[in-house]
């Protein structure tokens, strides 16, 4: 018998017996609040099969209040490990018993590894969009100027680790809360000093989520990289305004539901080259199949079945 689709968190605390007498048993999942428009079972159960591995991956309803003792659950459920997705990434985190590097300086964890009785988090979302870059324009993030809209958030706290990391020419983290792009720009200091020559312009600035600091910004950019939940409703007023792109400009929007946003007609309108976060998730996805299997992906199986729903 197949499994369902969704469970709900409680069903964790019941045990293996829940989870292991379907064909294939669940050993996977996706830990969210909203969970149900989650794409992941898709194409992680497309890989599995290609891949020929005994096991199914599920959509794991938990709230807030219930998430960490279903985390501590997965063992005992019989689970190889699980993605977590919003809003649970941060408190994932905590949750686990040890981090990589990346998860810790991102503040949150995308993935989950059941090790015995032990849980380890890594975060996909950064690497996922370093990936997902390359593929959409041929550039690396080494060689750019990023104007990143969205950073104290936590994908744009993600991809700012990611972005240091990567050591690109120029970080401008902006955000509507100022005060934590401060904060952020105050972290990742240390990784901006002294590796590339110094240019006319500071290589990390912090800035308002506004009209004219953007303007300013937007002049010494490569890359518009939006990490804003603006552009998931239809209604969302634009993530900049539409003045500002050009056509040397690329665009990068994290949002993937719901075709175009926005963000992306504008920048088409502008003759900018551009791309949905769709990529991103993919190679997020990717990643996470990699680090539980310790083997490729496959990748092309999980972009069909990816694009099949888009
Ligand atoms: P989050 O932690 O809630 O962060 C939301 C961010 O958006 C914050 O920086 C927030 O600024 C900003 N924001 C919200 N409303 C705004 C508005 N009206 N004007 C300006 N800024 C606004 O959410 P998240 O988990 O980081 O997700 C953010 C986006 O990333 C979502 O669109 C999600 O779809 C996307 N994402 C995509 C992928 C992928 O694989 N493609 C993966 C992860 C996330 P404040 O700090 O001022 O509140």
């Amino acid at each position: 018998m197949d499994a369902p689709e969704l469970f709900d968190g409680s069903d964790l605390l019941r045990g293996a017996a829940v989870f292991q007498g379907f064909s294939p048993p669940v050993r996977l999942g996706v830990f969210g609040d909203p969970v149900e428009h989650s794409r992941s079972p898709v194409f992680h159960n497309a890989a599995l099969k290609a891949c020929g591995i005994p096991a199914a991956y599920t959509r794991l309803h938990v709230d807030v209040a219930h998430f960490y003792e279903a985390l501590r659950s997965l063992p005992a459920a019989g689970f190889l490990g699980a993605n977590v997705t919003i809003p649970h990434k941060a408190a994932a985190l905590a949750g686990v018993d040890e981090a990589d590097d990346y998860a810790r300086a991102s503040g949150s964890v995308n993935t989950v590894v059941v090790d015995g009785q032990k849980l380890i988090g890594f975060n996909t979302d950064g690497p996922g969009l370093s990936r997902a870059i390359r593929e959409e324009f041929s550039v690396d993030l080494k060689d750019l100027r990023i104007v990143l809209l969205g950073a104290g958030g936590g994908a744009g706290r993600a991809i700012a680790v990611q972005c240091a990391m990567e050591s690109c020419d120029r970080l401008v983290l902006v955000n509507r809360s100022l005060e934590k792009a401060l904060a952020l720009a105050a972290d990742l200091a240390p990784r901006f000093r002294s590796e590339k020559p110094a240019g006319p312009v500071e290589r990390l600035v912090a800035i308002p989520h506004e009209e004219e600091a953007l303007a300013r910004e937007l002049e010494h950019a490569d890359i518009l990289i939006n990490a804003t939940a603006l552009g998931m409703k239809r209604t969302d007023p634009p993530a900049v305004p539409a003045h500002l792109l050009s056509p040397n400009l690329l665009v990068y929007d994290t949002v993937y539901s719901g075709g175009a946003t926005r963000l992306l007609e504008d920048a088409a309108s502008a003759g900018a080259r551009s791309a949905n976060g769709l990529s991103m998730l993919l190679h997020q996805g990717a990643l996470s199949f990699e680090i539980w299997f310790n083997r490729p992906a496959p990748l092309e199986v999980m972009r069909r079945a990816l694009f099949s729903m888009a």
